[in-house]
């Protein structure tokens, strides 16, 4: 434990941001790393509770109260060790995880939670400057060779456990840099790129092959794969959008959340869009269908491409305000959160469905939406909202069937994600696994990540017999 009357004495205290005006200028990062004496005393909040329940709030089961004593401590090399030894990336999860161990975390069930998201990345942020992160090789080699399908947190944490195994790994990618949605679907402003550039080279060195820009299922045929590889993981993400079929939907400056972050992403990165598909939020009133993750993604980049006005409409009631403890700790609680892109200066709506839009030449220039009670249209509640460009972010359905996952056969589950449990994650087809959203449709980086660590561990132990990867 850290101090063991750390939790009386001190408060919590979170990561700062710069100030919005400053922020929205760029697309760096802008959350204002701990300095070492506030991670100290903040890991000094853990207050050693017998049963820490944050280890079963995270989704990778990480060691958190021993972290926490560690870094109070002082042990920050210790610290690290401990935190890799159930996240190969924490510094992905540091930085857009959405903490459900603090929702867990027992101080928080009748006072604040310890910081324990910052506390993540303020140890691995260091290990990357320290020069601790080091390639980490195989003791042997067991010439059994794995191909990956799909570069995204599973895919990259299943790769690096394999590898580290001693398994010849090839990740296959679609698109044209490894990363899957941390690369394209996640903006710079909540992490930047070279976090994962510097992963990658970490695990070539460790002996993964990337193939980027290359479709399995397209560019290689998926019965290749299988004659080539003793076993083939597919790690493709769900990837198909939810659609919103009402009259008008077909006027341009109606597009998919993604396609506009993709694009966003890429300029970032230096790629140049050709002028007639860009799709720009610049002087225009836009207005964002999703109350999630990517509808707030489409926010804070139209923001910052400077946006007339941004307008989220959320389909579900306002949440409560505060959630009733008692009730729900120690699990992730419903209640009305504001993420750093929402307060950067959406206005947002809440329990309205949308009845069509209407246009002009051809483009978008309004939206009709209704107000609902009870999940019912309030007769007589329409109204009209002006808009130049609308972005559908209401989730994602499931994988993509067509190519990769109808080649090879695999049996999906009734909501079209690849049917494998969470012991083998093997599919129907002989040798053929999967993992992460591929499997158990849209969800969480971390969540993800523990994918691919345990279906790493089941095929090794599927290849070689048994494994002494960690589950
Ligand atoms: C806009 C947005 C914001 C998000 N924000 C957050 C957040 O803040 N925090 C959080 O925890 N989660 C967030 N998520 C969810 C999170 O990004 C996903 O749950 C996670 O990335 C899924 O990881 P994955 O490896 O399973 O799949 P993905 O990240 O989707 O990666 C799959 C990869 O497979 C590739 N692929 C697919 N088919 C083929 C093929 N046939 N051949 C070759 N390659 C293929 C794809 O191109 C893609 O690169 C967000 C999601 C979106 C869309
Ligand atoms: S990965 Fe997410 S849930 Fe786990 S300790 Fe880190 S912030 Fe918490």
């Amino acid at each position: 434990m850290g101090k063991p009357t750390g939790f009386f004495e001190i408060s919590r205290h979170d990561r700062g941001y710069e100030k919005v005006a400053e922020r929205v200028g760029n697309y760096k990062e802008f959350v204002k790393p701990f300095a070492e004496d506030e991670v100290k005393a903040q890991g000094a909040r853990c207050m050693d509770c017998g049963i820490p329940f944050c280890h079963t709030g995270c989704p990778v089961n990480n060691l958190i109260p021993d972290w926490n004593h560690l870094v109070f401590k002082g042990r920050w090399r210790d610290a690290l060790n401990v935190l890799h030894s159930t996240n190969n990336f924490p510094e992905f999860t540091g930085r857009i995880c959405p903490a459900p161990c603090e929702a867990a975390c027992t101080l928080n069930f009748n006072d604040e939670a310890v910081t324990i998201k910052s506390i993540e990345c303020s140890i691995v942020d260091r290990g990357w400057d320290e020069g601790w992160i080091q390639p980490e090789l195989p003791l042997r080699k067991t010439n059994k060779k794995i191909a990956i399908v799909g570069s995204g947190p599973a895919g990259m944490a299943a790769a690096q456990q394999l590898a580290r195994a001693g398994h010849a790994v090839t990740l296959f990618e679609k698109d044209d840099r490894a990363g899957g949605l941390l690369r394209y679907g996640i903006p710079d402003f909540k992490m930047e790129k070279y976090t994962i550039d510097r992963r990658v080279k970490q695990m070539e060195a460790e002996g993964v092959t990337f193939r980027v820009s290359c479709n399995v299922g397209v560019d290689i045929t998926t019965a290749q794969l299988t004659k080539d590889f003793d076993a083939v993981i597919l790690t493709g993400g769900a990837q198909v959008p939810r659609d919103l079929p009402v009259p008008g939907r077909d006027l341009v400056g109606i597009y998919f959340a993604m396609d506009f972050l993709t694009q966003n992403n890429k300029r970032v990165a230096g790629d140049t869009i050709p002028a007639k598909d860009e799709i720009l939020a610049t002087g225009k009133d836009v207005i964002v269908i999703g109350g999630g993750d990517t509808g707030s993604d489409c926010i804070g980049t139209s923001i910052r491409q400077g946006a007339k006005s941004v307008t989220q409409l959320e389909i579900m009631p306002r949440p409560p305000e505060h959630e009733n403890k008692p009730l729900v700790w120690p699990y992730w609680p419903l209640k009305f959160r504001t993420s750093s892109s929402q307060e950067e200066g959406a206005a947002r709506d809440f329990a309205v469905a949308t009845k069509s839009f209407g246009g002009k030449d051809g483009k978008v220039t309004a939206q009709k939406v209704v107000r609902l009670e009870n999940g019912k249209e309030v007769p007589g509640s329409d109204f009209d909202l002006k808009a130049d460009l609308v972005l559908l972010a209401m989730g994602f359905i499931h994988p993509t069937h067509d190519g990769l996952v109808k080649d090879l056969q695999v049996k999906l589950d009734p909501r079209g994600n690849v049917l494998a449990d969470t012991l083998k994650y093997q599919t129907s087809t002989p040798k053929v696994f999967t993992a992460g959203d591929m499997r158990r449709g849209q969800s969480l980086v971390v969540w993800s990540i523990r994918e691919g660590r345990q279906a790493a561990q089941a095929v090794d132990a599927f290849l070689m017999g048994s494994s002494d990867l960690p589950r």
